[in-house]
């Protein structure tokens, strides 16, 4: 049984409308369209570090497989903007130091 996503009834898996409104059942469309796809995981797990480790704890349990991905490019990520962190500190530094010299 799923419930009816305009009315809140319960609705066989197998019926095309809602017997209390009336309406096309409209099924969750299934998740493996990103699931099936681990470049997607791992380009948010770089670029947002944040938003992946949070894909990770969701995913941890019912997709090891995805969850791995996404710490992996998580870290990798983490690792990419502390590095460039570093660089732009550098950087100033060296601004700063040429600045005062
Ligand atoms: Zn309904």
């Amino acid at each position: 049984m799923i419930e009816c996503k305009y009315c809140g009834a319960r609705i066989h898996e197998d019926d095309e409308f809602c017997a209390s409104c009336g309406r096309a059942v409209e099924r969750a469309k299934p998740k493996k369209d990103l699931g099936e796809n681990p470049f997607v995981f791992g380009l948010i797990s770089f670029f947002m570090p944040l938003f992946g480790f949070i894909l990770y704890l969701l995913n941890k349990r019912t997709e090891p497989g995805r969850a791995k991905i996404c710490i992996k490019w998580t870290i990798f990520g983490t690792i990419f903007y502390l590095v460039v962190i570093g660089l732009l500190i550098l950087f100033y530094l060296f601004i700063i130091i040429e600045i005062l010299t």
